[in-house]
């Protein structure tokens, strides 16, 4: 491997692979580019596709993040349409899946997430729907009348998101989720019961605790039952109940696969010479010390952006709280951090009102927040975040403390993870 790189390919052809893409040329990159993506479209954004492009305000054009005319201009070759089967970095190329070899020296892997599907119980059907892609969500919105019903598997942000644009379009959703609550899992449970009473004030029929035992499409529309007897009936069904990262290149390349492509702090694989980045990267991640893969648009960007530095020879770390915001029910939640663990949990607002960050504290340290229409909050809890803050409890809940003096009173700490 030279010293200076002369060729980049990045499999995938989304979101990370764009901000690379671009990066590299803003950095002044003069050799050659080539991104190669299984899907037929130039790098589109996915958050619109359960929010935007359903309830009629956005066209799949609107989505587009790297257009082709920028990628003409800027020299950057798309290969669309065409899956990748591995990186050979012996032979210098990464080979498609027609056995065509793509020469670089410097590789990228930006292969995302998919959707997860319910294990037996689904078979491929018009009707019954994975949102993950444009052409998914173009399909699901052609299904949307008004007056008719969509049947959601799945509470999380994509069904809830589903659920919202439904009944913006004037369809009636009936949402079904195994848990107790919607996102307790990960919220805890006061949250869950927050998330749940905005679908059911808003006209979503949701039912908690309800375990999915048949997916069934009919001419014109779809039965879904479950264990308890449960019967839900609509003109399609969307399955929301998550994504899993699309590994096969990696692993078929001999690099090291564990819940996603395991990378270092620099987004380096096991691999020399291949860095990987997105929903795809199982990211040792500084501020936490430990492997992290996230779903999140952000840090597409931000790990995007610092892997493409990092493939230039210029090392850059990654190590930014996540963060990611939802739109639903008109409301825009917002969550930063790492909510795994957590002992206390210190509200500032009122979760009645929809109006709250929620500031979850482990030992003293604050590690996470939620919150519902309050970025400004969460941008501050962002910096708190990252100074492993252990502010004072009594002042995150007094609304009448700047949260910026918070941030301000605490000391910025190394980086390095507990
Ligand atoms: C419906 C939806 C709504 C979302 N809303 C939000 C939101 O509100 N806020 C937020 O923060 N995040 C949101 N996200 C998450 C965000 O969109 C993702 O984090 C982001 O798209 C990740 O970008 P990526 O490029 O890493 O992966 P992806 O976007 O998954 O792209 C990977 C690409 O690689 C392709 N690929 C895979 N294998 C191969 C192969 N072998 N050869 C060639 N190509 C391959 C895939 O087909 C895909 O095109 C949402 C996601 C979805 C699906």
């Amino acid at each position: 491997m030279s010293d200076t790189p002369q060729s980049v390919v990045v499999v995938g052809a989304s979101q990370t692979a764009a901000v690379a893409a671009r990066t590299l040329r803003r950095r002044g990159f003069e050799g050659r580019i080539t991104l190669v993506g299984d899907e037929p479209h130039a790098p589109y954004q996915r958050p619109p596709l359960s929010k935007e492009l359903l309830n009629g305000g956005l066209s799949g054009a609107d989505t587009e993040v790297l257009s082709e005319t920028w990628c003409a201009d800027n020299a950057v070759e798309l290969r669309l349409g065409t899956a990748a089967r591995r990186v050979d970095t012996a032979a210098g190329a990464v080979e498609l899946a027609d056995g065509t070899l793509v020469p670089g020296d410097r590789f990228l892997l930006a292969t995302g997430a998919r959707a997860r599907r319910l294990p037996g119980l689904e078979k491929d059907h018009e009707r019954i729907i994975h949102l993950r892609g444009l052409d998914d969500a173009l399909r699901l919105r052609a299904l949307l009348r008004p007056g008719g019903r969509l049947v959601i598997v799945g509470a999380g942000f994509v069904g809830s998101e589903v659920a919202s644009s439904a009944l913006a379009a004037g369809v009636r959703p009936v949402v079904i989720e195994q848990a107790a609550e919607p996102l307790a899992r990960v919220l805890g449970a006061d949250l869950g019961r927050f998330c749940g009473r905005l679908q059911r004030d808003n006209g979503v029929e949701l039912h908690t605790g309800e375990t999915v035992s048949s997916v069934r499409a009919t001419s014109d529309g779809v039965v879904v039952t479950t264990e308890s007897g449960l019967r839900a009936e609509g003109d399609a069904v969307v399955v929301a109940v998550g994504a899993l990262p699309n590994v096969d290149v990696a692993r078929n390349s001999g690099i090291s696969v564990s819940n996603g492509v395991l990378v270092d702090e620099y987004c380096r694989t096991s691999l020399p010479g291949v860095w990987a980045a997105g929903d795809v990267a199982n990211h040792r991640h500084p501020l936490y010390g430990r492997w992290i893969r996230v779903e999140h648009f952000d840090n597409a960007n931000k790990q995007g952006m610092a892997a493409a530095k990092n493939i230039l020879g210029r090392p850059t770390v990654h190590d930014d709280p996540h963060w990611f915001w939802s739109d639903q029910f008109g409301l825009n939640l917002q969550h930063c951090g790492q909510a795994r663990t957590w002992d206390r949990m210190v509200v500032r607002g009122s979760l009645d009102e929809a109006d709250f960050i929620a500031f979850c504290l482990a030992d003293g340290v604050l590690t996470a927040a939620f919150a519902a229409e309050r970025g400004g909050d969460i941008h501050a809890a962002r910096e708190l975040i990252a100074r492993r803050a252990t502010p004072d409890p009594a002042l995150l809940a007094d609304e009448d403390v700047e949260l910026a003096q918070l941030v301000d009173a605490s000391a910025a700490v190394p980086a390095g993870g507990s």
